[in-house]
């Protein structure tokens, strides 16, 4: 077994040779395949992190890959290359997602190279030295330690008002630095910590810095908002609602300052969470449906369950600017927010064409690496003060 990054499946050598270019700059190793045998070599032979596959061969078609990655329970992340319509493309991306595979990433051609780098870093360094195979397997003795040592903390990003740019609260994000292995992936981990049935120790654990941190925040002179992300498992929990409440009292943190991001995947059970959630409102606590546009939420639910905000996933924002079809759904997700009275939140935001359209669109607040990466506690206080001088200049 060869310790290879990545695989690229695509008919065109031009295309794949651009791609292991691109990914070897990226410090990155990869191998590709231009046929279906070449590609099941491969794979029979080494464990890929990350596997890129064309849609349209001529001899097999990239949704037969896709079953086949399936079938064979492939752990790698997934990305699609595709020339075809964003349409197209949305359609293998669910039903890779319904065959339970990781999908991670779309490579539209013709390629740009800078949007292939950072596709690449996300996917492929999210995955790398992580096969499962490869990796020095995480237990639940390790994610405990690393709560107790330090070694999980929280990066804060920035959330704005989009018609002021005025900041209104941050994303608490979590992050684990591991001695040895390095910075593991949120990813990576939440998943693991929610398998291995601790996720309500580490959701305790980011509660508690992100209180005391606001705390801090607070006696500085800044009152913000404060989102936490909340596995759905720990939410399904009966007594977490007093839980968190009982936190925010400790830290004396008013509820209405604390967000809990719920992904749409989370809302399956809507019944259950209804109380939860319920009970969170009623407490003033907001809550925020995260990632919109890639799980299932149907009308009703949202109709139904007491969301305060919704946060319109990264995919479509991202290239709403250029794109037809993303534009028009980041449209009509804005105007549904504001039609339920809620707020319209576009995440992923990372070029001023992106934001200006947002503007012009009405979306209420945006974040992304345009307003500011995600950053330790630390830098927020100088990275609002460089806001101000800037805005002032
Ligand atoms: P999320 O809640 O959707 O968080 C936003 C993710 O997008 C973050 O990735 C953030 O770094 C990234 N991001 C923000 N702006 C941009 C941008 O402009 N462009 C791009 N390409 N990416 C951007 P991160 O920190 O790796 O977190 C990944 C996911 O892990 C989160 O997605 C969230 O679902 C989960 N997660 C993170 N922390 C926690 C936690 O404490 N508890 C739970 N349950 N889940 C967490
Ligand atoms: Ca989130
Ligand atoms: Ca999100």
């Amino acid at each position: 077994m060869g310790a290879i990054d990545f695989l690229i499946v695509d008919d065109d050598p031009a295309v794949c040779m651009l791609i292991k270019r691109v990914a070897k700059g990226c410090g990155f190793i990869s191998e590709a395949a231009t046929d279906a045998d070449e590609f099941r070599k491969l794979y029979a032979s080494h464990v890929f992190g990350a596997i890129a596959v064309d849609l349209s061969m001529p001899d097999v078609d990239g949704i037969e890959i896709l079953r086949f990655l399936a079938r064979s329970d492939c752990k790698s992340n997934i990305l699609i290359i595709s020339g075809f319509d964003r349409r197209v493309v949305d359609t293998a991306w669910r039903l890779g997602q319904q065959l339970g595979l990781r999908m991670t990433g779309i490579i539209s051609k013709p390629i740009d190279l800078q949007t292939l780098r950072s596709i690449l870093r996300q996917s492929v360094a999210a995955r790398k030295g992580f096969e499962p195979r490869a990796l020095p397997e995480l237990t639940t003795a390790h994610i405990i330690e690393a709560i107790t040592r330090g070694d999980i903390t929280l990066a804060y990003q920035p959330k704005i008002d989009v018609a002021s740019g005025r900041l209104v609260g941050v994303e608490a994000l979590a992050r684990w630095n591991h001695p040895q292995l390095g910075p593991i992936p949120p990813a990576v981990f939440i998943p693991l910590a929610e398998k291995l049935h601790i996720i309500d120790r580490l959701t305790d654990h980011v509660l508690e810095i992100a209180l005391h941190q606001w705390g801090l925040w607070h006696a500085a002179g800044t009152t913000i908002d404060i989102a936490v992300n909340i596995s759905a498992l720990s939410l399904g929990r009966l007594d977490f609602p007093d839980l968190v409440l009982a936190k925010c009292e400790k830290f004396q943190v008013p509820q209405h300052h604390l967000i809990i991001e719920l992904t749409e995947g989370a809302t399956q059970q809507a019944v259950q969470l209804l109380d939860t959630m319920t009970r969170f409102r009623l407490k003033g606590v907001k809550i925020s449906l995260d990632d919109y546009g890639t799980g299932y939420a149907s009308l009703a639910q949202l109709q139904q369950l007491p969301f305060n905000e919704i946060k319109i996933d990264r995919r479509f924002v991202d290239d709403a600017d250029r794109s037809v079809d993303s534009r028009a759904i980041v449209k009509s997700v804005i105007d549904l927010a504001h039609n339920l009275g809620l707020t319209a939140t576009a995440e992923g935001v990372e070029t001023q064409s992106v934001l200006t359209l947002l503007a012009e669109l009405s979306c209420d607040q945006a974040q992304g690496y345009l307003i500011a990466k995600p950053m330790p506690a630390a830098d927020l206080m100088g990275w609002i003060e460089q806001r101000r001088q800037t805005s002032a200049a």
